[in-house]
């Protein structure tokens, strides 16, 4: 599971293939139901009603651990949770409860996890997937991947991304939450182009950019040059502790256009904690800056959702009627550059929806289920959580106030020197 609105796709899946949804309805005659992935570091809880075991955070090791043992035990279910009782990195829902144990860290020795598979039928057709990091060491408030989850980041060593990948592959997918941070990135991007191969990443770092290395994307098939700036504005980028600058992406769009990239691409959120309509304004504004350099600006814009086990956790939803009202703020603005620039924003609904789960317990996953199956109209959706009564149960729904994000900062600097 990657994250909370794939859980309707858990029911398709259980129901098509003729496997009773909830794990209470099922028996030793079914099949284990196991779930691992990345919403496993936020909040697995409302998968706990359709699921056996969820294996937490990287489950290199688990996940064959979490198999072979089933093997062992016969594939009953009873005798494999009473086996995981006391296993680490492994929540059984029947035992916890609400109460998610720590998420499992895997031997860097495993390091990097490869594509087994590579399929024309599938998301990103034929693309040879590698790890070239995993983790990030930066600090962003309101991510997951954050310097305090798991160690922060691991890289991988150039030959050894290189040498992974099979002679056959033609495109090739660097995978981890911040590889452009990777200290030798030139090297591994230039060791897949120089094969005569196409090179995605999935992570560029408007700050790590220069040109040599988008000279190598552009060999490396590039079209479309995607960043992420998160925040509306230069304050509210502080705010949330991204260090992209307005400077990162100037030069961002200036590389995009000198290496003959048909799009920028700059992801940003709307409704962070604290944000107002000057911030809006300004990204307006800074628009105009930016198609003087590349007239091909597309925004990607999501609505914040607070996540759990970040220092934004339990911070409310901004509102469907002020997302979209920001986001109506920013069409027009950017109407006075039609043509050069646009907005393509995710629903604000449907993020008030992924928030439900995102700081729910087992009675949102329910939800879910009922509002799945009355259609998965967004009308279902509400009327499902009122029914469940599927209040969000995060730790504090407010904004952290500055003593406390500098507590954090601190906190995060020991972690990193392993003084904690
Ligand atoms: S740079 Fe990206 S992956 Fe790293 S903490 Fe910030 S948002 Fe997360």
């Amino acid at each position: 599971m990657a994250y909370e609105l794939e859980l309707a796709g858990l029911v398709d899946c259980l129901r098509l293939a003729g496997v009773p949804v909830l794990a209470e309805e099922r028996d030793d005659r079914h099949p284990l139901v196991i779930a691992g992935g990345p919403l496993t570091f936020s909040n697995p809880v409302p998968l706990a009603p359709f699921v056996d075991v969820v294996v937490l955070g990287e489950g290199d090791e688990l996940a064959a651990e979490v198999v072979t043992l089933a093997g062992e035990v016969g594939w009953r279910r009873d005798a494999l949770v009473a086996a995981l009782r006391d296993r680490p990195g492994i929540y059984l829902p029947s035992v916890h409860g609400d109460e998610v144990p720590k998420v499992a860290q895997a031997d860097d020795a495993l390091l990097p996890a490869r594509s087994i598979v590579i399929s024309p039928d599938s998301e990103l057709s034929d693309m040879f997937l590698t790890e070239a990091a995993r983790g990030c060491s930066r600090g962003c408030t309101y991510c997951v991947m954050r310097r305090s989850t798991n160690g922060g980041m691991r890289v991988v060593a150039p030959a050894a991304v290189l040498a992974g990948i099979p002679a056959g592959a033609r495109r090739v997918g660097l995978v981890g939450a911040a590889v452009t941070d990777h200290p030798e990135i030139r090297a591994i991007v230039r060791g897949v182009v120089d094969g005569e191969r196409e090179v995605g990443i999935s992570s560029l770092r408007a700050d790590k950019l220069d040109d040599e290395l988008v000279g190598l994307l552009a060999r490396g098939g590039y079209r479309t040059l995607t960043v992420a700036a998160d925040g509306a504005s230069e304050r509210m980028r502080r705010v949330v502790e991204r260090s992209t600058k307005e400077r990162h992406l100037l030069e961002t769009a200036a590389l995009a256009a000198r290496h003959g990239m048909k799009t920028t691409k700059i992801y940003m959120m709307v409704g962070v904690p604290g944000e107002t309509d000057d911030d809006i304004d300004e990204l307006v504004r800074f628009t105009g800056e930016l198609v003087k350099l590349h007239p091909r600006i597309s925004y990607g814009c999501a609505p914040f959702v607070a996540k759990r086990h970040t220092p934004l956790d339990g911070t409310d939803f901004a509102g469907i009627d002020v997302v979209e009202r920001r986001l109506q703020r920013i069409r027009k603005g950017l109407a006075a550059y039609r043509g050069k620039a646009e907005l393509r924003p995710t629903s604000a609904r449907w993020a008030w929806v992924e928030y439900m789960l995102a700081q729910g317990d087992q009675r949102a996953g329910l939800a879910l289920l009922d509002a799945h199956t009355a259609g998965g109209s967004f009308a279902a959706y509400k009327k499902a959580f009122a029914a469940r009564n599927a209040v969000p149960t995060g730790p504090r729904a407010r904004v952290p106030s500055s003593a406390e994000i500098i507590a954090l900062r601190k906190r995060d600097t020991l972690l990193r020197r392993n003084e904690v």
